[in-house]
This record gives C-alpha cells, sequence and structure tokens, in this order.
C-alpha cells in the first residue's frame, strides 16, 4: 500500500546525493565568525586557492583569510 511514496522518497534521496556531497575532498568555503557583529558565516576559497575571501552578512565588510601550508587553522576572525 505505502510502497509507492517509499519509492518516491528512495528517488529524492537520489537526487540529493548528486549535488555536492562527494567530489572535492575539501570543502571550497571556510566557517568564520565575525565578531565585528558576533554573527557566524561563510566565506569561499578564491579561484587560485591562496586565501578565503567573503563579506560579513551584515556589515558587508571584507574579509580576506590566506592559506597557508596545511591550510588555515583560525576559524575566528574579524572583518575589518
Ligand atoms: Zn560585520
Amino acid at each position: 500500500m505505502s510502497s509507492r511514496s517509499e519509492k518516491r522518497r528512495a528517488a529524492w534521496a537520489a537526487l540529493g546525493r548528486g549535488g555536492d556531497a562527494g567530489g572535492s575532498s575539501r570543502a571550497p568555503f571556510l566557517g568564520i565568525h565575525f565578531t565585528c557583529c558576533g554573527i557566524y558565516g561563510r566565506i569561499y576559497r578564491t579561484r587560485d586557492r591562496r586565501a578565503y575571501e567573503g563579506r560579513c552578512p551584515r556589515c558587508l565588510a571584507r574579509l580576506r583569510v590566506p592559506i597557508g601550508d596545511g591550510g588555515v587553522a583560525q576559524r575566528f576572525f574579524r572583518a575589518i
């Protein structure tokens, strides 16, 4: 009786898996706590993969985080 809805659910699950789940080993964004406004957001990796760049979602201050050897250890930044 409920097999039909179960099939549909499985189809949706398969669709969801095809997105950005697999692929690159590292996420192209960095979770950031914007201390300027006390909120959490994310900034994205630049094309040359040497830094993360983005803006505070609230005050739109620019933030750039250079990527050193082995990545970025720090997770809390203040956008200036
Ligand atoms: Zn801010």
